[in-house]
């Protein structure tokens, strides 16, 4: 059964979605597996392990990413903002990242201010955000090893993230480009998988919080990805929405009447 939401998305939509229950199963077995055998079995099958549930884990990502651009396109995307602590949102998902990275033998290096407010955000949507901008990092890494993820309160008093790597790069020419949906750079497209959705759907997030995702890179030097998110006493403020802690907002604007909010 799907829910009413997910009726009106397309078609291929509703088939991508029928992979989430054997997906979610498949890694639930790994977990038993690697839970179960972790000391007892040699590297290399231990390697095939770790090899197998990232494959997973993208594989799942994918799946995500696919259904969410429905929604966006059907003008579907709602979020549930709520009070989150940022680092522990963001050291989470930057653990969950780590085994990715590590089957590459890329190492991620995490750097949190420690005076950052809470904020308000919709933590599935915002974890794909850091999935996305994490997972390009490993990906456009080339030979690099190294993977930088910071954040700080910027000057204007926002949450800012960023992700940084010292891989490819991207030439300034084809920055203008990246946020539109499909687009791939033609100079790496098949060396490396990818269906250019990534970004065109974590700036769609990222906006629908309020806030900004921003890109500068060089060729052949590596890039950084950054966005921001608004601290959760400002956004209250900002919508008026004083005393409420569950505040819904669709990427064209507030709904205030929580009654229209289903999922
Ligand atoms: P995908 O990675 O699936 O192709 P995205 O929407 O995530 O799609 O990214 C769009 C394009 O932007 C990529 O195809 C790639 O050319 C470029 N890109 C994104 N992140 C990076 C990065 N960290 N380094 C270099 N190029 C990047």
């Amino acid at each position: 059964m799907y829910s009413q939401d997910d009726q009106a998305i397309s078609f291929v939509a509703l088939s991508v979605h029928e992979l989430r229950t054997p997906l979610t199963l498949l890694r639930g077995y790994i977990e038993v597996f690697e839970e179960e055998l972790s000391g007892k079995v040699d590297p290399e099958l231990k390697d095939f392990m770790d090899k197998m549930n990232a494959q997973a884990e993208q594989l799942m990502a994918y799946v995500n990413n696919i259904l969410n651009v429905a929604r966006i396109d059907n003008d579907q995307l709602e979020l549930r903002l709520q009070e989150e602590s940022w680092s522990t949102v963001l050291k989470s998902a930057v653990v969950a990242l780590g085994l990715q990275a590590k089957v590459r033998g890329i190492s991620l290096h995490c750097q949190i201010a420690n005076d950052l407010p809470s904020v308000g955000i919709d933590r599935l949507s915002i974890n794909e955000v850091i999935n996305n901008l994490v997972d390009n990092a490993i990906k456009y890494s080339g030979s690099s090893k190294i993977i930088k993820i910071e954040a700080h309160r910027s000057g204007d008093g926002l949450v800012e993230t960023t992700v940084q790597d010292f891989g490819l790069g991207i030439s300034t020419s084809l920055l203008p480009n990246l946020f539109t949906k499909f687009y791939r750079d033609h100079h790496n497209r098949a060396q490396v998988g990818g269906n250019g959705l990534g970004l065109y759907l974590s700036k769609a997030i990222v906006s629908a919080h309020g806030g900004n995702l921003w890109v500068r890179s060089k060729e052949g030097e590596g890039s950084t990805f950054g966005f921001t998110l608004i601290p959760y006493d400002q956004l209250t403020k900002q919508a008026k929405l004083d005393g409420n802690t569950e505040m819904v907002r669709s990427a064209h604007g507030w709904i205030k009447n929580h009654s229209l909010y289903r999922r």
